[in-house]
């Protein structure tokens, strides 16, 4: 049986961002309470993983406590939503997905510069919900599913509006409703449909065209495993498969070639346990079920039958396999290879499986007589190319060195690597080994195919470095040595891996104007994970973040909503710079939460060394920079501020604007 794997399987990039980021936290942090907001993923085999890590799942704000680090999914949050999170928890990690984020982006600037919002979408998904909630509170936003709905919306809207997407909407139905769209308005329709889901539907349907089944792994509640279920069912048979258990249902006896797919919240994990269960169930013989082999009849083996068997000797001539039939089968060694002078103890060992053609049913010591060769030539080109495509390794025998190639052989086919291709020494002593190497082409007409050992050594070496990304603690501080000094940021080596850290995550408080002056190389630094980006095989690093950060100290105590006295300490046409008392920090009150009367200035009402009292509306850690208003100062404290554009000033614009004063 062969097994084709479709590439796109499993985990999509934000998924895997988002559930790679809360296990390794976790696991660092096994003391800390762990939440996470919203289910991470569809998937209960997923979930119970986060269960023995002591993660849970939240579904509201109030369930987060003071001491909670709390983690936002890849589906994201609304604006009202992360702002409460982040009063409440004493930690928030946002792994709203790239792609997801962008859509946030995209509605806040188009809402906030007077356009109102269409989301293609289902309204009760909670990406949607959140998409929804970064627009401007002033501006109208329709959620529509059908081009109905579509028509309705354009009823109400003017011309100023603008279109984005589900990242995970039916495709088929999205470009209708584009296309409607697009006919009948002049609104600017952005294209924020996930591609990640059209590639991997339109690989499964191309997939289930090569196989005899489909298997689609993944949980029954992940809406993207149903729709790719629904796109290949009607190609081949299609099974969904969500334990091992509904493997046992299906009847694979007519099944030559099988396909696997899986959703974008299945685990690596869950593929290779199904891959494992196929191989072994078809591939070994289990030795519980030895009786009931025992009891086929000889009428179960006829010859030219393909038969699979688990080697039980190997001798200088023969080979001994068990087929599951009640006398071995035997494969003599010119039935194993074309005219190659092997040994065939150094290729095969005990308990490998091979595949095989009955020859005779019987011989004079009651031996089944095999041929792999047979099997080979019916089976051998088929599985070649399923490695080739699934970028599996083969193992090749080494038959002739030629001048700019290596000729080897995987099941009677040929496999040349090229000289400039071969990792090790060339030389004689290579010829009758085995090696495993990486197809990177096959001639289907020649029946043929090239192999790169230097491939597959990368690809190795590539497996090692995701290995190592996987396991970096995200709350470590690793030693670090300078290695390069770019204009942008530094590189540096640690733990064998390279790393860089962005001019912006170097200090906390000192403005990098050259890098250069501040390090050298070979310097000693400490260094914190902050992102690893699996498919970039870029890790990024803080030197600040492994340093206590004095102005997190001092503004720890503050929250939204708190009433603070303060002092001023400049006014500017714009807003009053303020120290708050009780913490020795700076806070800024923009002049549009200051209530102000009819042609009132800041300089008229204010002056320096005013005591005040404010009310915190914004903390921005990343930024070091406090909000606060001076505007229904006496509201309840919990009362949650609203969102707004309108503090949008920086330290920077502060210092332009003294300049201009001045
Ligand atoms: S499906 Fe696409 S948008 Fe959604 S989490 Fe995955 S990568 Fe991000």
């Amino acid at each position: 049986m062969i097994i084709k794997v479709a590439k796109n399987s499993g985990f999509c990039f934000g998924v895997e961002r988002a559930v790679d980021g809360v296990i390794a936290w976790a696991k660092a942090n096994k003391d800390r309470s762990v939440k996470v907001y919203g289910m991470l993923i569809h998937n209960s085999y997923v979930i119970e993983r986060l269960k023995e890590l002591n993660i849970k799942v939240i579904e509201d704000v109030n369930q987060i406590e003071k001491d909670d680090v709390v983690f936002i999914r890849s589906h994201g949050v609304s604006m009202d939503e992360f702002l409460e999170i982040e009063k409440r928890a004493a930690r928030v990690y946002d792994f709203t997905c790239p792609y997801v984020k962008k859509i946030h982006e995209i509605v806040r600037e188009a809402s906030a510069n007077g356009n109102d919002i269409v989301v293609v979408g289902d309204i009760n998904h909670p990406e949607v919900k959140g998409i929804i909630g970064h627009v401007d509170k002033g501006r109208k936003c329709i959620v529509i599913d059908s081009i109905e709905k579509a028509r309705d919306a354009i009823a109400q809207l003017g011309s100023k509006t603008i279109v984005v997407c589900q990242t995970t909407f039916d495709n088929a139905k999205w470009q209708q409703i584009k296309e409607y769209i697009e006919n009948n308005t002049d609104y600017k329709v952005f294209d924020t449909i996930c591609k990640a889901t059209i590639n991997r539907q339109q690989e499964a349907k191309i997939l289930a065209q090569e196989v005899d089944i489909m298997l689609v792994i993944g949980d029954r509640k992940s809406s993207n495993t149903n729709k790719l279920y629904e796109a290949v069912k009607g190609i081949k048979p299609t099974y969904f498969i969500e334990t091992l258990e509904d493997l046992k249902k299906i009847d694979f006896s007519r099944a030559k070639v099988i396909g696997i797919t899986a959703g974008a919240s299945t685990s690596q994990e869950q593929i290779n346990e199904v891959i494992q269960m196929l191989e072994r169930e078809f591939n070994e013989v289990d030795p519980s079920d030895f009786e009931k082999l025992l009891n086929r009849s000889l009428k179960d083996i006829k010859k030219g039958e393909v038969v699979k068997g688990k080697i039980v000797k190997v001798e200088d001539d023969y080979i001994l396999v068990d087929i599951g039939y009640k006398a071995e089968g035997i494969v003599y060694k010119n039935e194993v290879f074309r005219n190659a002078n092997v040994n065939l103890r150094e290729i095969f060992k005990e308990n490998d499986i091979i595949e095989a053609v009955v020859v005779r049913e019987s011989d004079e010591e009651g031996n089944v007589v095999l041929s792999k060769l047979k099997a080979d030539n019916i089976h051998g080109f088929e599985e070649l190319l399923s490695k080739f495509k699934s970028k599996m390794p083969v193992k090749i025998l080494i038959k002739q060195i030629r001048e700019k190639s290596i000729v080897g052989e995987f099941r009677g086919i040929n496999v040349f690597v090229p000289i400039s291709q071969w990792a090790e020494e060339v030389s004689s002593s290579i010829i009758g080994k085995i090696f495993e190497v990486e197809i990177v082409d096959v001639d289907s007409e020649k029946k043929i195919a090239f192999g790169s050992r230097k491939a597959l050594l990368r690809q190795i070496q590539e497996q090692r470095l995701l290995e190592a990304m996987e396991n970096l603690d995200f709350a470590k501080d690793y030693e670090g040595t300078v290695a390069e000094i770019k204009e942008k940021g530094i590189i540096i080596n640690f733990e064998g891996l390279r790393g860089f850290v962005p001019a912006s995550e170097i200090s906390y408080s000192k403005k990098i104007e050259d890098i250069k002056r501040l390090f050298r190389i070979g310097e000693q630094v400490k260094v914190r994970v902050i992102d690893v980006d699996k498919q970039k095989k870029q890790i990024y690093l803080s030197i600040k973040r492994s340093q206590e950060d004095e102005w997190i100290k001092k503004a720890k105590g503050l929250y939204l909503g708190m009433l603070v006295d303060a002092e001023v300490t400049k006014i500017l046409p714009f807003g009053l710079v303020v120290w708050i008392l009780e913490y020795d920090v700076d806070g800024f009150i923009h002049i549009s939460n200051i209530p102000l009367g009819y042609n009132q200035r800041l300089h008229n009402l204010y002056k320096v060394g005013d005591k005040i009292k404010a009310k915190i509306i914004e903390i921005d850690e990343q930024r070091h920079r406090i909000g606060l208003s001076l505007k229904d100062l006496y509201e309840e404290e919990e009362q949650v501020p609203q969102y707004t554009e309108d503090f949008v000033i920086t330290i920077a614009d502060i210092a332009k604007n003294i300049k201009l004063e001045d």
